[in-house]
Order: structure tokens, then sequence, then C-alpha cells
């Protein structure tokens, strides 16, 4: 047994049931974004509200937080035991900052400004979002200050997503990726080392036979459908952990355009294979589950990118392709690597290549600081956001839909969640560099189909811990060092410039 301390065993025990609760959440939730009809949301919404109430009531239960706080002043706690406590203290901390009635108007104005938002993008007018962003954004302001930051008021609002991350990381890192990559990609474009669109990208494909690959490739990697896993479709591809044994993602088909399709649920794959990794031991814990979002994207941007567009992958699933896909055979395992590796910079964030993607997340997250500091109204971010985009990819948007209306993060009230996909392409690429120094011969497990052999050692580095240890905490364990953004600048150019 992991747990041994009897004040965290009853501390166990009475949280078994508020896991239940996040239990049935995840199941609805992964049900409304795939299998239920239309109008059940009118009722969903309300189930789905009443157990997040009903949670919140017995994590503050008075003698809950009296056994939390007992069991933090607890020396001789091992590792897991203070993992738990961490984690609990932190949900408490968070739950008793906010007050009911800053909840209740949070909730209100967000679901208001999702529709608000959806309409505006479909009909190319920021004039319907605008007053709804800002009162968002005064909402947020008003988070942060109940929330408590130091430096920055953006501090409190980015640790909600990625425990620990403070404004002078995600500063410090964009900062250095800014320089880096634009030196990067010019090199890139003046030299046309890669290609900027490929003939494939207008090539349609059948659905069914689609489905088909995705899944040939998912077996592939060992991805236990039927037995710990599913794939199914939804209009925005996801992952939903109901647990350690139960993993779904989804994936969508455009019919058009295959790597869409085929990078998309390998990036859902690299999420899932995360939580199926955890210890088992941890099971129905406050600290099973992924750490954190930025380590989560860590594990789907390798299996997505570093994996799933090197040339060794492509070489494997090239017989899958041409066996199933009539219009292969015209194209070499070469020629669909340059059509899984385009780069050009776009206006639109989801469909970035990896080169460019990081400058999409570097506008909106100084865009997010200046409003989070006051510094900005929602009446100048279309201007500021199209002159950013010209200076940083030399693109500037026609409309609102392709510019600032294009996420629908700011509405659904994350401000503060962008950087964490950043975080991801770092902590792949730095996962990488460990293997690579570990003497895991990445290129070759893949060659050989040994991804047994990535999966292992991301298990032990970090997936097998869930959050036992804080993100930054795992970091240094597992690596000597937190996030850094040397090995992704290294990666790029080893990828991009040295072929
Ligand atoms: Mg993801």
């Amino acid at each position: 047994m992991i747990f041994e301390n009897e004040l965290i065993k009853q501390i166990i025990e009475k949280y078994r049931v508020i896991w239940a609760l996040g239990h049935a959440r995840a199941l609805m939730s992964w049900d409304s974004q795939t299998y239920m009809p239309e109008e059940g949301v009118r009722e969903r919404a309300i189930a789905r509200s009443m157990l997040s109430v009903l949670a919140q009531k017995l994590i503050l239960k008075p003698e809950f937080v009296e056994l939390v706080d007992k069991a933090s002043q607890i020396e001789d706690l091992n590792i897991y035991e203070k993992g738990i406590v961490r984690v609990l203290q932190r949900t408490i901390r968070i739950m008793k900052a906010l007050p009911s009635e800053f909840i209740a108007e949070y909730s209100k104005v967000t679901q208001e400004a999702m529709l608000a938002w959806k309409q505006a993008k479909e009909k190319n007018d920021y004039n319907i979002f605008k007053p709804y962003l800002e009162k968002i954004i005064e909402l947020s302001k008003k988070q942060a200050g109940y929330l408590g930051w130091e430096e920055h008021p953006y501090d409190a609002l980015v640790d909600l997503y990625e425990e620990g991350l403070r404004t002078r990381d995600v500063d410090y890192i964009l900062s250095r990726l800014k320089k880096e990559i634009k030196r990067v990609l010019d090199k890139i474009m003046s030299e046309k080392l890669y290609p900027l669109k490929h003939e494939l990208e207008e090539i349609r494909y059948d659905p069914k036979v689609m489905e088909k690959i995705n899944k040939e490739v998912l077996k592939l990697l060992g991805f236990p459908i039927g037995k710990r896993a599913r794939l199914d479709i939804s209009p925005h591809p996801f992952t939903q952990s109901m647990g350690i044994f139960d993993v779904r993602i989804t994936t969508r088909y455009e019919g058009i355009d295959f790597k869409r399709t085929l990078m998309s649920t390998i990036h859902e794959y690299g999420h899932a294979l995360y939580e199926l990794q955890i210890d088992p031991a941890l099971s129905t814990t406050p600290i099973t589950g992924g750490v954190s979002l930025g380590i989560h994207e860590g594990q789907s941007r390798f299996w997505e990118n570093i994996v799933g567009r090197s040339r060794e992958f492509v070489e494997v699933i090239y017989p899958i392709l041409r066996e199933n896909l009539e219009f292969i055979v015209k194209y070499s395992p070469e020629e669909i690597y340059y059509y899984f590796n385009t780069v050009r910079p776009s206006l639109i964030r989801t469909e970035a290549d990896e080169v460019t993607y990081n400058l999409h997340i570097l506008l909106r997250a100084e865009l997010e600081k200046l409003m989070v500091a006051g510094e900005i109204k929602a009446d100048d971010l279309p201007e500021l956001w199209n002159n950013m985009m010209e200076e940083l990819l030399g693109v500037k948007p026609r409309n609102y839909s392709e510019g600032i209306l294009q996420d629908i993060h700011w509405s659904m009230g994350n401000i503060g969640y962008f950087p964490t996909y950043t975080l991801g392409n770092l902590v792949a690429a730095q996962m990488r560099h460990h293997m690579l120094r570990e003497s895991i011969n990445i290129s070759e497990a893949i060659r050989t189909k040994q991804f047994k052999i990535i999966q292992e050692w991301q298990k032990e580095k970090i997936h097998k811990w869930g959050k036992t240890f804080a993100p930054k905490e795992l970091l240094r364990r597992a690596f000597g060092e937190e996030y850094n953004p040397d090995y992704f600048i290294k990666y790029l150019e080893e990828k991009y410039l040295k072929h």
C-alpha cells in the first residue's frame, strides 16, 4: 500500500464520493459531446451544475477541511500522501477564495457570452460579442483579486490552469521563442526547405475509410480500444478520462485533407496514454489524473508532432494508408512526410504548423496580460490583434472571424489558458531531449514499431505519478529542471534546418 497514514486513509475514504461525482460528470460531459440528442442539453446542464455544487459542498464541509488541515501538519508523510494534501489544500483555497455570488455571476455571463460569441463569429460581427468580453475582462480582474497574486494579476489566472506557473515564466518563455522561431521560420521560408502547401490538402476521403485507418494506427500504438478505451466522433476532438480504466478520445472527419483527422487522433491518443499509464494505486484518490494542462499537452504534442510527423512514422503507417486510400499510390513516403509538415504563416491557431504555432499563443498571452492589468478595453482588441498578427506572422485577418473571434476560450472565461499550449510544445521537446540523452533511440523505436520503449519511459518519468507532484516539481524530478524553451528551439533546428 502506498498510503499508510491513518488520517490520509480517512481522507481518501471520504473523498471517494467526491471522486464519484467527478466520474459521473465526466461521463455526462463525454456523452453531451458525442451521443446526447440536441435538446438533452436543457436538463444536462442543470444536472451537471447541481453535481458540481454538491461536490463543492462536500469538499468545503468543515469536517473534511479540518482533516486536510490536520494532515498538513504531519511531518512524516510520504510523497503520495503529501501530494494528496497539496492537491486538496489547493482546491479548498481556490473554492474558498471565490464568493458564491461571484461564481453564479461568472457562470451566467460566460453562458451568455458563449452564445454571443458563436453568433458573432457566424455573422462576422465583433459588436455582438464585445459587451460580453468587456464583462468577462472585468470578472477576470475580480477573480484575480479574490485569488490573490504577488507580481502580476495574470499570475492568479494562469495558476488555475498550470499550478505554480507565473507571468514571468510565460514572459521569459515567449520572448525567447519569439526571437528564435522568427529566425527558424525566415530560413525555412527563404530557402524553401519545407513546402507551404501540398496538393493532398485538397483531396477528399471517405470518413468510413479514415475511421478504419485511425483505428489501425491506434492499434499499432497499442491503444486498448474496447478494453479500456474508445474512439468516437465529436465536432471538437477531445480526451475524457473517467478514471484509469476508461479513457475515451474523439476525432472528427471533415472529408478532406486526411492528415487533419489522423494527427488529431494521434494527438488525443497522447493525452489518453497519460491517463492510462497512471499508477492504478492512485485510482479514485485526489491525486489521480494528469497534473496540469501544460504537462498533458506535452504528452499529446509528443505523439502528434515528434512521433506522428516523423519520417519513420510515415514509413510505418504507409502500408495502412496505401491499402485504404486509393490516391496514396501516387505519393512516396517522403512526399507524405512533406505533406504532414507543411509550414506556412497563417491566421488560424488551430491550423498552425508546429513552427508558427507558438506565435499565435504569444499574441493571445500578451493581450490577456493587458486585459487583466486593465490596460486595454474590448474596443481596442481587434486592431491590436490584427497589428500583432502582421508583426509576428506577416499576415493580416480580413475579418473578425479569422481574427479575434476565432477561439472559444475567452467567451468561456478561460483567460490564462492559452500559455499551456506552448508549455505542451516545450514539454514534448524536453522529453525528446532527455530520452535521447538517456540513449533512447526514438527514431529506431518508431521504425521498428517498438512504441513500448517510449511509452515505458514516459510512464516512469511522468505518467505514473498522476498529481503526486506539482508540475514544476515533477519536471525537476524527471529532468533536473523546469520548463525550458531551449529544447524546442533545438528540435525545430534539427528537424527543419538540417534536412
Ligand atoms: Mg490537446
